[in-house]
């Protein structure tokens, strides 16, 4: 079960979340038959989400990290309701690239840095919050922890770990965030800056078998530390028949008359999840009498 707690420190002033995402980025990799460095970028992208959304307090809103690097992956996007929940893709899922060391996917590559790293906070509001960073790396996290210093001015740590299998499949995946609460004393700041160091990577503590919990008091060390709620995530996609339909009509009368001359079945694909939704030709007849 994927799930994302939130921490406080008692002694500091520090915010934290962390999350175990195998399952979701699992799915995902599931969906877009996603090859290994790609698995690990788009589900990057899907814990940063999804960790973004889960902080969203708005019922209906939602977070959306949209990667444009210019490397080979193309466009990564990924969009988190407000409890966490994402859905996502790559648009190109089957790019192989070399290892960049020992069983080391070259995520940075294959994401580029010539490019930005976007983030829409839609609170259902009038307008949606965007803001826009330069890649730096291409690795992900080093990008978010860019954007979140220049676009909400708040220094935030952030590690992201995705480990793929050789058949492909998700081993483990998992990230957090550390956020310093204005006024952090330099003292809280070099204590924090240790303890990430000394934990080292997110990959091998999840390999270890660490939870988020564990994870987080590994790099917080000697802090007092209060773990708040924990919500469960997943993979979720909220396309329905309806919404395609929609989509069909908007098409316009013309496009649909022809698609009814063509008398063959319509075959839609979701972009998000493996849904495939079906329109008969008297179906796409019946939608033209509705227009
Ligand atoms: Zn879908």
């Amino acid at each position: 079960m994927d799930y994302i707690v939130r921490m406080i420190t008692k002694d500091a002033p520090i915010v934290a979340m962390a999350i175990q995402g195998h399952d979701l980025v699992n799915r995902a990799q599931e969906i877009h038959h996603t090859f290994p460095v790609a698995t690990a970028a788009l589900g990057r992208t899907l814990l940063i989400a999804s960790m973004m959304g889960e902080q969203l307090k708005e019922k209906d809103a939602s977070a959306t990290v949209r990667v444009q690097g210019g490397g080979p992956l193309g466009t990564i996007l990924a969009v988190s309701d407000s409890e966490g929940n994402v859905r996502g893709y790559v648009q190109n899922g089957q790019v192989d690239l070399p290892l960049k060391g020992p069983a080391k996917l070259d995520v940075g590559r294959a994401v580029g840095t010539d490019g930005s790293l976007t983030v829409i906070k839609d609170l259902q509001m009038k307008e949606p919050y965007v803001g826009s960073v330069q890649m730096v790396t291409g690795e992900i996290a080093e990008d978010l922890t860019a954007y979140f210093a220049q676009s909400e001015q708040t220094p935030t740590a952030c590690a992201l770990g995705v480990l793929v299998a050789r058949d492909r499949t998700v081993q483990v995946a998992g990230g957090y965030i550390l956020q310093l609460l204005p006024n952090a004393p330099e003292t809280v700041i070099s204590a924090l800056e240790a303890g990430i160091r000394a934990a080292g990577a997110v990959t091998p503590m999840l390999e270890r078998g660490m939870t988020p919990e564990e994870i987080l008091t590994a790099v917080c060390p000697g802090m007092e530390l209060e773990f708040l709620e924990t919500t469960e995530v997943s993979y979720r996609c909220y396309c329905s028949r309806e919404r395609v339909k929609g989509a069909l009509i908007s098409l316009g009368k013309g496009e649909l008359e022809e698609i009814a001359r063509a008398g063959e079945t319509v075959h839609i694909g979701c972009q998000f999840c493996d849904a495939d939704y079906q329109f008969g030709p008297e179906e796409i007849q019946k939608l033209l009498l509705e227009l």
